[in-house]
């Protein structure tokens, strides 16, 4: 091939995540890097042990080859300057949290946040004189109104949990960038594929690789991308301190799991939004919380800055009695009850969004379920979900 044709553009997410950090050559020919599991890391001389601060590898807390090819990777993936792994997405949240706690320092907070975000406001931060305000997920370039002299730290999540609204991000953004406020937000629920925040100047995108990287339901892992130079300083200062790192073999298995984002990502967007379509037709049901269904909120600001969507969403029935929840839940063939979601597999569980917000309350009597729609075939997925509608209603 000549150089003139040679191809200049740049490669697409799914190239990417196939070929990054892709090296058979430094590993005997071998696909897959091997597995580091290592604590000590040996110095062949004297020289070598002083000068050991600037070795990229020193000590196994301070990351392996397993961990610097994960973290490049999502370094490519969330379009990041540096990526930090915590050992659980909630871990990942917290250090950021602590890098921006002062005492006297301010938060404003997504209302629809991941619920332990909440927690942690509400003990740590608040034993830390850190006051918190919760921001309604509509708010926009209003959330200025919000934002006092001590405000450190925009926390959005978009969609937001349980209740899906998609945040205007750009726009909170440009606020805080007029006034100096650093932002972060909680990008799981895209798996980083459909949604880039770092590109609309966001500084921090944290997800829990626990969800999609991971995939596949048994792994437990945090990432935290970073792009703006002193807010990576910042960030690399408490990951440290706090001696923060994952395992070798949750970060190999998320790796593995990068490898496949793209097709499986397709898929939990095709059939959750199929999902979503049946079930905004059944009688049983009254609302669909699904992004990219017009009249959930946000869906605008989805349209505009996603380019698909996960299989994760919710929606209502009217109210019902615990054992008609139980008829419709314990028979189900496909899909399980559990925390967590974005593996291969679909869950269902009942849900009460509203029972801890403070700024977005509840205006409904509706009961809420959430959903992730797996990998299996949708066609299947409806028959069940069909017939644990009908026993919903006719007891
Ligand atoms: C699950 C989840 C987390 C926490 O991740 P863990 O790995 O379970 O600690 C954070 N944010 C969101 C949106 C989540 O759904």
């Amino acid at each position: 091939m000549s150089t003139e044709n040679q191809a200049t553009r740049e490669p697409a997410d799914d190239t990417l995540m196939a070929h990054t950090r892709y090296d058979p050559a430094s590993h005997n020919g071998a696909v897959n890097p091997p597995v580091y599991h290592a604590s000590t890391i040996l110095f062949p001389t004297l020289a070598a042990l002083r000068a050991r601060g600037t070795a990229k590898v020193r000590y196994g807390r301070r990351g392996t080859p397993t961990a610097h090819t994960f973290q490049d990777a999502i370094c490519d993936l969330e379009h990041a300057e540096r990526v930090f792994l915590a050992p659980s997405g909630l871990s990942a949240i917290a250090v950021t949290l602590m890098a921006f706690a002062k005492p006297g320092a301010h938060f404003l907070i997504a209302d629809t946040c991941y619920a332990p975000v909440r927690k942690f406001a509400a003990s740590i931060l608040s034993e830390l004189n850190v006051r918190v305000s919760f921001f309604k997920p509509d708010i926009g370039r209003d959330i200025a109104t919000l934002i006092e002299p001590e405000t450190a730290l925009i926390w959005m999540e978009s969609p937001g949990s349980q209740t899906f609204e998609v945040q205007d991000v750009p726009a909170i953004v440009a606020v805080a960038r007029q006034v100096g406020i650093a932002t972060a937000i909680d990008n799981t629920w895209s798996g980083g594929y459909f949604f880039k925040p770092l590109d609309f100047g966001v500084d921090i995108s944290i997800q829990a690789a626990t969800k999609y990287i991971g995939g596949h339901s048994d792994l437990m892992l945090g990432t935290i991308a970073v792009k703006t130079p002193d807010i990576v300083t910042r960030v690399a200062e408490y990951v440290e301190r706090f001696g923060i790192c994952a395992g070798p073999d949750d970060i190999a298995m998320a790796m593995r799991g990068l490898r496949t984002l793209g097709v499986r990502m397709r898929q939990h967007y095709q059939s959750g939004l199929a999902m979503a379509k049946w079930l905004a037709q059944h009688d049983a049901v009254r609302q669909v919380l699904h992004p990219a269904l017009e009249g959930t909120m946000g869906h605008a600001y989805w349209q505009r800055d996603f380019t698909g969507a996960s299989g994760l969403f919710a929606f209502t029935v009217a109210p019902h009695a615990e054992t008609q929840l139980a008829a419709m839940l314990d028979n189900l063939k496909y899909y399980g009850m559990g925390a967590s979601w974005g593996g291969f597999e679909s869950l269902l569980i009942p849900i009460d969004p509203f029972s801890s917000r403070n700024a977005h309350g509840r205006t409904n009597d509706d009961q809420y379920f959430r959903i992730h729609v797996g990998l299996e075939d949708v066609e299947d997925l409806q028959e069940d979900m069909a017939a644990g509608l009908a026993r919903l209603v006719s007891i």
